[in-house]
């Protein structure tokens, strides 16, 4: 079934988060890819920032430092120390309200 939406997209439709990542060359995945900032690579991996910290220092995750000093995140690697995050038992943070 192939229809046409009918609405005007117009301008300034939001974009994911992951298209704004800047595509650098990664020295760890020896191609480039996408680097996100410290916030957005937290947001993405649904964890707090100072996670993407910790992960950086234990070398989970590639990352690098601009020419302007920010320190940017590897997209693939992110994935992958994602699923490195320990399993922790039945512990269920979530608070209602
Ligand atoms: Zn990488």
């Amino acid at each position: 079934m192939i229809s046409e939406p009918t609405g005007s997209a117009g301008h300034g439709m939001p974009q994911p988060a992951v298209l704004r990542a800047s595509l650098l060359h990664c020295d760890d995945c020896q191609r480039p890819a996408r680097f996100l900032n410290p916030t957005r690579a937290a947001e993405l991996a649904a964890v707090s920032r100072s996670t993407i910290y910790y992960w950086m220092r234990r070398g989970w995750v590639h990352w690098r430092v601009l020419p302007s000093r920010r320190r940017v995140i590897c997209l693939e690697s992110l994935s992958h120390a994602n699923s490195l995050l320990p399993v922790e038992a039945g512990e269920d943070t979530r608070k209602a309200g």
